[in-house]
């Protein structure tokens, strides 16, 4: 301990220890050997034996920083570095430890080792916020058991309580509900689960870049503007079945020209609609052709729509004019056209000021950022229905996750700590 530091009144930029590439290292490396599929990646489902030991692994770690740790029933973690004011409204930081089948070891693990790493260092420094920070474990991000992601922010934001956690299945027909109820998970308190706004001063997630983008600039960190949210839709396109070498070109009602031609026509409005400063995406990722034979003309096609756009209103806008855009090649093909919305999600913008935070001490500590977007959905959209929400991405070689392939450099993640740090005692000692 240094006693200079210690004396320090203020907290100034040179007060921080450097975070240590070896130790994040030796928590993603132990955390990855609970893993069920060693042989090709890591595989971490939720509530999966591997998956349970590594809850018992972060609760260690925590346990040996002195953190003070609680569960949900939805099964999240949170592990509290007291502030010297704990009545105050805490600053939270995490991401997730379950993974996507044969994934790689640091898509969510590093925003959950760097909220650790990020603890230890104001421990070493003798730095005590007056506000609390707390790291968090979210419940499965990845909707890989249940189909459905985000379930412990989900149930955070209010929106997953009891009786939606018996309604979720597994494909053995195991509850959500029952499987964290069979784990000791206080499932009689689901109702406390939700946070009221308010209660949680900020939040901020460190993740790994999913789309390359950091790697290309050369640059070490992103500071995310705004989480991308989807409009995610279904649509059938009947026509006429019929012989495909009795049915003349001009007689045909063939409905999967009519989806392909759809499909095109997403495509060209989706780009576009893209000024200079816009985001947004489609993607048709599923299709299916009916009958499915090579001598039919189909007389039915389904296909999915996956829309994202960092602006809600951008997102409508674009959405309406494909619909329309649907509706007349329907028409002019003869063939009927329904649709049905799953979801249409808000984008979550992040806050200005934890984004000014992360800038300020990305640029004390010389560390090389830009401000970017996230294409795709974090924890942070949903715990960003009740507090302010920050991002901050790390490099991942050529912008490869969910894959044994993902790669990001432990420095690059020591390095994310160092600002991440920074900005989460700016925002606790508030
Ligand atoms: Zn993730």
């Amino acid at each position: 301990m240094n006693l200079a530091l210690e004396q320090e009144e203020a907290v100034s930029a040179d007060s921080f220890p450097k975070a240590s590439a070896a130790n994040i290292e030796r928590m993603l490396r132990n955390l990855n050997h609970f893993n069920s599929t060693p042989e090709f990646g890591t595989t971490r489902v939720l509530f999966t034996e591997p998956e349970v030991a590594a809850r018992e692994y972060i609760k260690r770690e925590m346990k040996q920083l002195g953190l003070k740790i609680r569960e949900d029933a939805a099964g999240n973690i949170f592990g509290t570095y007291e502030g010297t004011e704990p009545v105050l409204a805490p600053v939270w930081t995490g991401s997730h430890i379950d993974t996507v089948l044969n994934a790689g070891m640091f898509d969510g693990m590093s925003g959950v080792v760097a909220g650790l790493e990020a603890v230890r260092l104001f421990e070493e420094a003798g730095l005590r916020p007056r506000r609390s920070v707390v790291v968090v474990v979210y419940t499965s991000e990845e909707p890989t058991r249940f189909g459905l992601g985000c379930l412990g922010s989900r149930a955070l934001a209010g929106k997953l309580g009891a009786a939606e956690a018996k309604e979720l299945k597994d494909k053995d027909g195991n509850s959500l509900y029952d499987v964290l109820k069979s784990l000791g998970f206080p499932v009689e308190h689901f109702d406390e689960v939700p946070v009221r706004r308010g209660d949680v001063k900020a939040a901020v997630e460190l993740h790994i870049d999913q789309t390359g983008e950091l790697e290309r600039a050369d640059k070490t960190l992103g500071v995310v503007k705004t989480i991308c949210a989807p409009s995610v839709y279904d649509f059938k396109v009947t026509g006429r079945q019929s012989h495909a070498g009795g049915t003349s070109m001009a007689r045909r009602r063939d409905a999967f020209m009519a989806s392909a031609e759809m499909a095109l026509a997403a495509e060209r409005l989706t780009k576009e609609s893209l000024g200079k400063d816009d985001y947004a995406t489609a993607t048709i990722g599923r299709v299916n052709v009916i009958p499915g034979a090579v001598n039919v003309i189909p007389g039915e096609a389904d296909f999915s729509l996956d829309v994202r756009d960092a602006s809600f209103e951008h997102k409508k806008e674009l959405t309406q004019k494909i619909l329309a855009e649907f509706e007349e090649i329907a028409k002019k093909r003869e063939v009927t056209l329904d649709s049905k919305m799953y979801n249409d999600d808000h984008p979550m913008p992040c806050q200005d000021d934890i984004q000014k935070k992360l800038v300020e001490a990305a640029e004390e500590t010389g560390i090389s950022y830009i401000k970017t977007i996230s294409g795709a959905f974090h924890d942070s959209m949903l715990v960003g229905e009740f507090a302010p929400v920050g991002m901050l991405f790390v490099p991942s070689r050529d912008g490869i996750s969910h894959s044994p392939q993902e790669w990001t450099d432990f420095a690059d993640i020591a390095a994310g700590t160092d600002v991440l740090a920074r900005a989460l005692f700016a925002l606790a000692d508030e």
